[in-house]
Parts: C-alpha cells; structure tokens; sequence
C-alpha cells in the first residue's frame, strides 16, 4: 500500500502512460545538463506549474524529455484532487519506480502527503510543493548530487508570474493563464485549500503583461484559470476585479478570452456587463453550482449559493442572453435524500444548461465532509448520476441542435489528412471538456493549419459535437456574438 492506495503490479493496475496528460509539446534540448523527463497529471493549473518546471529546466541548460526513456530522473507533477486522481497519481510512480528511475515528486500529492512519500517509495529523491515548484531547478541539483530533498512549504505562497519561464505545453493556439492560486472558501466536500493555500492573485498589470507575450506567440484562445475567478482580486485589491480585468485584457489581440469558473456571487451586473461589452471576451461561463437544494448547499458549507441559483440564472440570461452555462454538480453528497435529488433534477431540467458534468461525492480525508456520519452509498450515487446524464442529455443534443444553420468561427486544431476534414472547436465548446466541430472543406487538397480560424457552417449536430462546412476565411470576433 502506498498512501492508501492497493499497489498491484500487474498490467491492470498499472496505468498506461498515456493517461497522463500529453506533454507532446516538449522538445528535447542538448545541453551540457542530462535530460530530465516530465510526466503531468491533473487539472490545468498543475499544467501551468508544470510549464514552469520545464521552462526552468531548460534555461538552466537541461533536456527536457516527455519521453521517460530518454531520462534517469522523472519530475511526476500530481494530483491529488480526489482518491481516483491520487491512484492514478500513484500508479504512474509506481510505473516509473518499476523502470529504474529516480523521481522528483511536485505538485498535489507532494503537499498532501509530503515526508510520507519520501518514506515509503525508496525511488523518490525530491518532494516539491505546489507553492514550491520555483525552485526546482536547485532541487534538481540536489537530488544529481545525491541529496534526498524535500521542498515543501507548509503553507502554499507562491503564485508564477510573466517573468517565469514557461514551455507551454497545450499547442500552440490554446493558452492557459493562472490568474490567481488558492481558494479562500472552505467548501466542506473541498481539499483544494488544503493543497494550494488561500487565494492570492497576480496584479493586472502582471497578467496582461503575459497575455501580450502570448499574443505574440501566436495564441488564439486564453482561458483565464483560477479556483474561483469572480473572486479574482479580492485578497490584492480589497475587492474583486474580474471586471477591470476583463476590460484590460479587451486591448490584447487574442480572438478568444475564456474565463474558467465564475461563482454566483461574483457574477455582479458590472462583470456580466464586462462579458457583454469587451469583444474577445466569449459569453462562456462555467458555474461549479455542485447542488440547487439549500440544505446540502449549506451542509456543502456553501449557503451563501442556496436559493440563489435560479436568481442568478435569470439574471445572466436577462444580461447575456447569448450566454453558453455549463456547470459541475456534486450528487450523493452525504445527508442527500431522494426528495434534496428530485430538487437538483428539476433544477436541471428547467435549467436547461448547454453543458453539465456529474460527479458523485468523494469523501476526501481532511475535510469535513469525509466525516460526516450520513454518507450515501456508492451505488446510490451512481445511479443519480446516471439518471442526472439521462435527463441532461436530450437536453445538450437539443442545445447543440440549435447551432444548426448558424455560421461561427472555428479555432482548427487538426486536420484528417485523408479526408482534409478540419477538426477544431467554435466558441461554444472549451478545450478538453465540451466537444468539437467536424468541417468539410470544399477541396480535400485544401491544408489548414492548427491555429487557423475559419467560418463553418454548422449543419449536423449530435450529443455533444457539431459538424459543417467550411464557408469562408476568419472572422476574428466570435460568432455567438449575434448584437456586434
Ligand atoms: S469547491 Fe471551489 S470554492 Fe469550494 S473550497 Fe474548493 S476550490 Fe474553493
């Protein structure tokens, strides 16, 4: 057992490397240093954090490899949200331990559970910390020199900023942009604060500063990332600036400024105006609302949400009425009875939300929630899942079939060199979690490259894509925005 999770070295419980985030945009420089190989798990703040690490690595003179053949030493940047992301977390160490290499171990699982690994994985010579992970270069020498190192603040502080190499690692159109690190709220299901300390955000003027670097890198698409970026500012400034923001970010030449994860109670009229009024900003907003029913919001230690929801739905729709809502939500939660269910189903249901992701509860040692004595059954909370996925689904191919007859601008991220069908995302999906748009190209000898921008025509739609065809050369301003 390691950290709680069975060990089996058998092919089914070893996961195959792939599951791990690709990190194909690495390329192996020669220098007077060895190479280091990087394996990433996790969400994409870790992958900031992790394109830190290699640009480090690499102005310091080392390879860096997303090949761990090429390399004696693995950075493993992990995970450690939930028990599945902290298994496949131990599994891919154990994977590499089994190969011969020496691991450095940064990111969530490190600030989890710090001295523990370095104890039981005799293979891992360095523990780094998700405020740590600045100095991974003068870890790297340590842990070359034969040091075992273990480099973990116990309160995350740190937050990168624009003056931080960084090998960006999501193509070369997609960017993301920390705004902030942390989470001030103590959500009671949430092991996030725990892991990456309170919020603490960049100034303005810092990350418009890395939007224009990116800008002239060639990004067409910059999704803002923080735990919870309403509250963007709040701890630098005395109160939020999502709006100032968003504004300052208008004269960037970037198409498309996403912004991931808005909560209900920064959404105020003024940022909703700035969704509204600054034109590469998308009308894209993800709410994590987790539950509509007021008592599991308040035993989730969120009642500052209960009762808000649809309020809050009806304002975005009365303010942004183009606007695309997706949302997470959480089901059994303990304590959640088949009556707090129904509740969420039909908040669903009248919702009509364009994209819902369903967890079901985790309990997360550390946190409140995990002991709770009400807890509901596995097989309970599958099966609410299930039914939450069959009502939302008539409803998101619905959604999706409304987009048929629309022109939009599509970012191509690849082409079939068979078919020359182009393959990219219209404003209305996000990297990784929505889905995508299949263009026909009137001549199959027409090469598009990732990056490009085009106008389709969407005539199909299923579940979660759309499809069409290529109509015409970009519009750099998005085509969900029917009032400019
Ligand atoms: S769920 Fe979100 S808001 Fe709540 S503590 Fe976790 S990161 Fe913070």
């Amino acid at each position: 057992m390691l950290l709680g999770v069975q060990l089996i070295k058998a092919p089914f419980f070893i996961m195959p490397h792939s599951h791990s985030h690709s990190l194909s945009g690495i390329s192996t420089k020669q220098a007077g240093r060895p190479t280091v190989a990087f394996a990433h798990l996790g969400c994409e703040k870790n992958r900031v954090d992790t394109e830190h690490m290699i640009g480090l690595l690499e102005d310091a003179g080392y390879g860096v490899s997303p090949n761990e053949e090429d390399a004696a030493v693995v950075v493993v940047n992990t995970c450690s949200f939930i028990q599945d992301a902290r298994e496949e977390s131990v599994r891919t160490l154990v994977e590499l331990a089994d190969k011969g290499k020496e691991l450095i171990i940064a990111g969530c699982l490190a600030q989890h559970f710090q001295e523990e690994l370095l104890t039981s994985l005799p293979e891992a010579k360095a523990i780094v910390g998700t405020g740590d992970y600045q100095h991974i270069v003068e870890v790297l020498e340590k842990v070359e020199a034969g040091e075992r190192v273990n480099k973990v603040s116990q309160t995350p502080e740190f937050v990168g900023d624009e003056n931080l190499p960084r090998h960006r690692t999501s193509g070369a159109s997609v960017a993301y942009l920390k705004v902030a690190e942390g989470c001030d709220y103590r959500c009671a299901f949430c092991i996030i604060p725990k892991l990456r300390g309170n919020q603490r955000s960049r100034s303005i003027e810092s990350i418009v500063k890395e939007a224009y670097q990116l800008a002239k890198q060639g990004v067409k698409e910059l999704i803002l990332i923080s735990q919870i970026t309403t509250n963007y500012g709040l701890d630098l400034y005395g109160r939020p600036c999502l709006e100032d923001l968003l504004r300052a970010l208008g004269d960037v030449e970037i198409p498309w400024i996403r912004v991931h994860y808005a909560y209900p109670t920064g959404l105020t009229k003024e940022v909703l105006a700035a969704f509204r009024e600054v034109p590469n900003v998308l009308p894209y907003l993800d709410l994590p609302l987790q539950h509509s029913h007021p008592d599991i919001l308040k035993a989730m230690n969120r009642p500052w949400q209960a009762n808000l929801n649809s309020s809050l739905l009806d304002r975005i729709r009365e303010l942004l009425p183009e606007a695309i809502l997706r949302t997470t939500l959480i089901v059994g939660f303990p304590g959640e009875t088949e009556s707090h269910f129904e509740h969420l189903a039909s908040f669903v249901e009248s919702q009509r939300f364009d994209h819902v992701g369903v967890f079901t509860f985790s309990p997360e040692e550390g946190t409140l929630a995990a002991s709770l004595s009400n807890q509901v059954s596995s097989e309970l909370a599958i099966s609410r899942k299930d039914r939450l996925m069959s009502l939302q689904q008539p409803i998101a191919a619905a959604k999706n079939s409304s987009w048929v007859g629309r022109t939009v601008d599509v970012l191509i991220e690849k082409q079939n060199p068979q078919s020359g069908e182009l393959i990219g995302r219209c404003a209305r999906f996000a990297p990784e979690v929505d889905g995508e748009v299949f263009l026909r190209t009137s001549d199959i000898q027409t090469k598009v490259s990732p990056g490009s921008m085009v106008s389709g025509l969407i005539t199909g739609s299923d579940l979660y894509d759309l499809s069409g065809e290529v109509v015409g050369a970009k519009k750099m301003i998005s085509a969900i925005r029917t009032r400019d």
